[in-house]
């Protein structure tokens, strides 16, 4: 009875959604670098690995999203070791299908919760064959849609197949962002849009591997490699335990 009323009380309420509250804007840490700096951290970073690439091997979109999908909580060789075998057998949703997830499961029965993982790559290439004409889409709402994907996922299949600049934070990042109090902040979420405000423009296009690359190799997560690393003089990590730069010597 009572929302019969208020219906007549209010007629243009169906046709009209109710305003939202206008969303505030998250405060976020500072970063504790100047632009200046800033610039330098990510020029500096942009001449030791010029050309970045992600360690995940695969050959189209579809096989970098399933290999992105298999890497959670496993290593990239460990992801590759697999993954060499079931792309050879399998590279479109189609002949994903067709091996079935029994053989999935088989071939990456050596990555962490591999039953899982085998029931989303099969759930994935469904949707991607019955929503998306078989081909991954580059948008981020449809990424996150399909089963399995996750917004990091989404955002290095959008970095890597379709050139936008996201940014995915994974343990690597999250770990570096805070350290060195570049774009602090207590949610992986919070350190994506901190990064993603911090970071040069027009170096953030390869910021993402540029960080993945210096957490794994140098600022590791147990204890960072301070001697060997070219931030060392800007660096303002309280764990920091060197001042003196590594030589700024492109690498392979
Ligand atoms: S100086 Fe040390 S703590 Fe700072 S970024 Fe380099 S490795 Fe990490």
């Amino acid at each position: 009875m009572q929302k019969a009323q208020s219906k007549t009380t209010n007629p243009s309420s169906e046709k009209t959604p109710a305003k939202r509250p206008a969303k505030k804007r998250k405060r976020l840490p500072k970063s504790a670098y100047t632009p200046d700096e800033l610039n330098e951290i990510f020029q500096r970073l942009s001449i030791l690995r010029p050309e970045p690439k992600g360690e995940l091997e695969h050959v189209n979109a579809y096989t970098l999203l399933v290999a992105v999908v298999l890497s959670a909580q496993a290593t990239d060789a460990g992801v590759n070791k697999a993954t060499r075998v079931l792309f050879a057998k399998a590279d479109t949703p189609q002949k994903m299908l067709a091996l079935g997830e029994d053989r999935v499961r088989e071939h990456i029965r050596t990555i962490g919760l591999y039953r899982n993982k085998a029931k989303n790559v099969i759930l994935l290439s469904q949707a991607l064959l019955e929503n998306h004409g078989g081909e991954v889409p580059g948008d981020r709402d449809a990424l996150v849609a399909l089963p399995g994907v996750g917004r990091k996922t989404a955002n290095v299949v959008l970095n890597m197949a379709f050139g936008q600049s996201t940014m995915a934070v994974d343990t690597h990042i999250y770990r570096i962002a805070n350290r060195m109090r570049l774009a602090p902040g207590k949610t992986v979420d919070d350190v994506e849009a901190n990064l993603l405000r911090t970071i040069p423009e027009n170096h953030l296009f390869h910021a993402h591997h540029w960080l993945i690359l210096h957490g794994r190799y140098v600022c590791k997560a147990r204890k960072p490699d301070c001697p060997a690393c070219v931030l060392a003089d800007i660096c303002k990590s309280p764990e920091k335990t060197c001042d003196i730069p590594a030589a700024l010597v492109p690498l392979d």
